[in-house]
């Protein structure tokens, strides 16, 4: 799994700086995680093909999350694109989607699937042999998801040069690395074991937007390997962050802790704060392994 930062900041623009947007390459699918405004100046900047995007992930309807994605959907018409786009988005989003693509007569050149998110519990909502996406139902001043991504089905390690030597025919490769017995040009079975070892571990990814300190998220996300996790305001501003229903950087450190997360990334970071190592060192003191997001960050998990 890669993960690349495309925007960083809060709902306020600063100058250099764009509001909170990701793109998750998974099994060769690419996911566009929230949509702010003028989205393919981002893209263009950071030379990603905006084909390339199969899904996009809507986590709630504050403008700074969604305010693009009516001018992407528009822009893929123009480029004339035919592969299918799935969007998920709270029925809000949708119904605001619809209307406007309605009122301008909207010319759509492509399949535009729009899937309406409206639980309050987690719910898997997309699901093939290599992945998943569930939701991860957030606390915010509008209903919000998180999501949670996980890879599963990697395939096992062969040792090519074993399965000469046993004869193995190689149409059968791709079932032992699946972890299944094949029969050699002898007739005999050969248990997948013998010629394979573990493969890559199937990793996982949790991306929480806006939220306020949300402890019920913990078994959600637990152990994941990455964990990405607003903090807009610092501890000195905590009331702030409550009134705003965001989170400070120490709530999100106290996430990844309880969690066991292996890995914490935080942003949309507040634009009244010019040195943004103050959130690094607030997280510090309870979290270790962190790091700070920013516009053009990409990340192996
Ligand atoms: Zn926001
Ligand atoms: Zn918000």
């Amino acid at each position: 799994m890669k993960l690349k930062i495309l925007g960083s900041q809060g709902a306020l623009p600063r100058r250099g700086m764009y509001s909170s947007s990701q793109i998750l390459n998974i099994k060769n699918k690419h996911i566009l995680i929230d949509c702010p405004e003028g989205i393919q100046f981002q893209l263009k900047s950071f030379r990603i093909k905006f084909s390339k995007i199969d899904f996009i992930l809507i986590s709630h309807a504050h403008g700074d999350h969604y305010f693009g994605l009516i001018g992407l959907i528009s822009t893929y018409s123009l480029l004339r694109r035919k592969n299918k786009l799935s969007v998920f988005c709270p029925r809000v989003v949708s119904e605001i989607l619809n209307t406007q693509m309605k009122i301008s007569s909207m010319f759509i050149s492509y399949e535009l699937e729009i899937i309406e998110l409206n639980s309050n519990d987690s719910e898997k909502i997309y699901e093939s042999n290599d992945f998943s996406i569930s939701t991860i139902p957030l606390k915010h001043s509008t209903y919000c998801n998180g999501f949670l991504f996980q890879e599963k089905n990697n395939k096992r390690k062969l040792n090519i040069d074993l399965a000469l030597k046993l004869n193995i025919n190689k149409v059968y490769y791709n079932k032992l690395t699946k972890g299944e017995n094949v029969f050699n040009e002898n007739g005999d079975e050969i248990n997948y074991r013998e010629v394979t070892s573990k493969g890559l571990k199937n990793k996982s990814y949790a991306y929480c937007s806006d939220t306020t300190y949300y402890p019920s998220i913990i078994e959600k996300i637990s152990h994941v390997d990455l964990l990405y996790h607003e903090s807009t305001f610092l501890e000195k501003d905590r009331e702030k962050a409550k009134l705003t229903m965001h989170s400070t950087a120490m709530d999100a450190a106290k996430i990844a802790r309880d969690a066991q997360v292996n890995k914490l990334i935080i942003g949309h970071f507040s634009s009244r704060y010019e040195n943004l190592d103050l959130f690094v060192n607030e997280v510090k003191q309870i979290f270790q392994n962190v790091e700070l997001a920013f516009d053009g960050k990409d990340i192996d998990i």
